[in-house]
């Protein structure tokens, strides 16, 4: 999963991306980048490697002027952690100098990409969102809008990309929309980003969100809709910026994402009921589900877990006896608040299900009377091939074990899932919405994965 912020128009742009970059940095810890176009339209790129903060000294940023700038956070996958595959991409081609970020999944890139390949292009990196550029260098159309959206129009699957040539910015959305994109207004200036937390932080005024298909252009403080890519049935947005990724102080999809969580764990209270002393989340994601939980069942709210949130990647052990000890590193329990209770704990989703074991463990420990485990989606059973870095169905724990047999490897007295239903119902104003990780019903064609190819890194 990747962050992305753009900004068109605006003096020091670099230094509000950066700052947007900052509000981002969730979406991905991995590596940072930022380019920013000078006034001849030559673009200047610095990527570094781990958390904003560590890449972009001020000698650093003194080397991005400009008024047009993009950023992007990255979580990497498969692809590897190496800074050939961060953005901003920047390549040189006949238009003039192109920077490009992206956050999705291109679910042809595989195919593209060979076909690409057969006709002599030179790949540097081994990221799904290199086909885009590749695409529009090859466009035979004469002008840069209309290379961009010969381009994108034979994507499929998940983009959000900005793109800057000369003095435009170029934004647009796959047609199911997947991933977020925000518009939005600082002076005579434009900021686009992932999420509303990075406009608010950086001062600007939220406008409105991209529509699935959209493509703007931005070049003298005036933004304008190029056209709308089609290709999909109904709009898809991802459901699981709201359950998880997005931060809680945005507005995704039209809804404040606390407000979305907060329905939820109302909901799972009314779905799940069970009677206990208190009920506490798994700090930070699942904070305003168990809120939530608590407003709607009347049971008192606790802090039961401690997040420690200065742990690095120093930790990270390869051994299944290393992710239980990052556990241990990353989350406390408090013995006060859990010592003889009969506690509720609220998490917003079961992956693998290896992190909430050794929390279990943790409370337990901690004097726990009964542990009631309480999940604020449904099961997941499916990976994610739109951009949300999720592992195999063997891996997946809902794929793999009954609720019965989750709720006895887990070591809890009870287990509930929020329902399929429930979910959309809590936010139904606001859908449709992807849920394919949750019911295997893929809206955007798996292309390369029908065909047997093994499918592409992507951001
Ligand atoms: Fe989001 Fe799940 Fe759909 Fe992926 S499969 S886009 S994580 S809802």
């Amino acid at each position: 999963m990747c962050g992305i912020v753009g900004v068109a128009g605006i003096d020091k742009a670099a230094e509000l991306a950066y700052l947007g970059l900052y509000a981002l940095q969730h979406r991905g810890q991995e590596a940072a980048g930022i380019s920013a176009v000078d006034e001849s339209g030559r673009i200047h790129l610095q990527r570094e490697h781990g958390l904003v903060v560590e890449g972009f000294s001020d000698s650093v940023m003194a080397t991005l002027p400009g008024r047009n700038a993009l950023g992007h956070v990255r979580y990497s996958t498969a692809g590897g952690p190496g800074l050939v595959n961060a953005q901003p991409m920047l390549v040189r081609y006949h238009q003039g100098d192109l920077a490009l970020v992206h956050n999705g999944n291109i679910t042809n890139a595989v195919g593209l990409r060979s076909s690409l390949v057969r006709e002599g292009a030179l790949f540097q990196t081994t990221v799904d969102s290199e086909v885009i550029v590749h695409l529009i260098a090859r466009s035979r159309a004469p002008a840069v809008e209309e290379q961009i959206i010969e381009a994108l129009s034979q994507l499929t699957g998940a983009f959000s990309v900005m793109i800057t040539v000369g003095d435009a910015l170029y934004a647009a959305r796959d047609p199911w929309g997947f991933r977020p994109l925000t518009l939005g207004r600082l002076n005579d200036g434009h900021v686009i980003a992932s999420e509303t937390c990075a406009l608010d932080l950086i001062g600007a005024t939220i406008e409105r969100d991209l529509q699935p298909g959209e493509v703007i252009r931005i070049r003298n403080g005036a933004a304008e809709e190029l056209t709308r890519l089609t290709g999909a049935e109904r709009p898809a947005p991802c459901i699981f910026e709201l359950v998880y990724f997005a931060r809680p102080d945005s507005r995704v999809w039209g809804v404040s994402v606390d407000r979305a969580r907060r329905a939820f764990g109302r909901q799972l209270a009314r779905e799940q009921p069970v009677d206990a002393d208190c009920v506490f989340s798994v700090p930070d994601s699942s904070n305003s589900a168990a809120l939530g939980f608590a407003e709607e069942s009347g049971i008192a709210y606790e802090l039961g877990l401690i997040r420690n949130h200065y742990v690095g990647r120093t930790f990270i052990h390869p051994t299944q006896k290393g992710r239980d000890f990052r556990v241990r590193i990353k989350y406390n329990a408090v013995r006060e608040v859990i010592n003889g209770k009969r506690v509720i704990v609220v998490d917003d989703s079961l992956v693998r299900g290896t992190t909430s074991r050794g929390l279990i463990a943790l409370i337990r420990e901690a004097g726990a009377r009964e542990v009631h485990f309480r999940v604020s989606s449904p099961p997941v059973t499916n990976p994610c091939y739109y951009g949300i870095d999720m592992p195999t169905r063997e891996e997946l724990i809902g794929a793999q074990k009954t609720v019965e047999e989750i709720r006895e490897h887990l070591n809890v007295d009870s287990l509930g899932y929020l329902s399929l239903e429930g979910m959309h119902s809590a936010v139904a104003s606001h859908g449709p919405f992807c849920d394919a990780c949750f019911s295997g019903n893929y809206s955007a064609p798996l292309v390369d994965l029908e065909m047997g190819r093994r499918v592409s890194s992507h951001c």
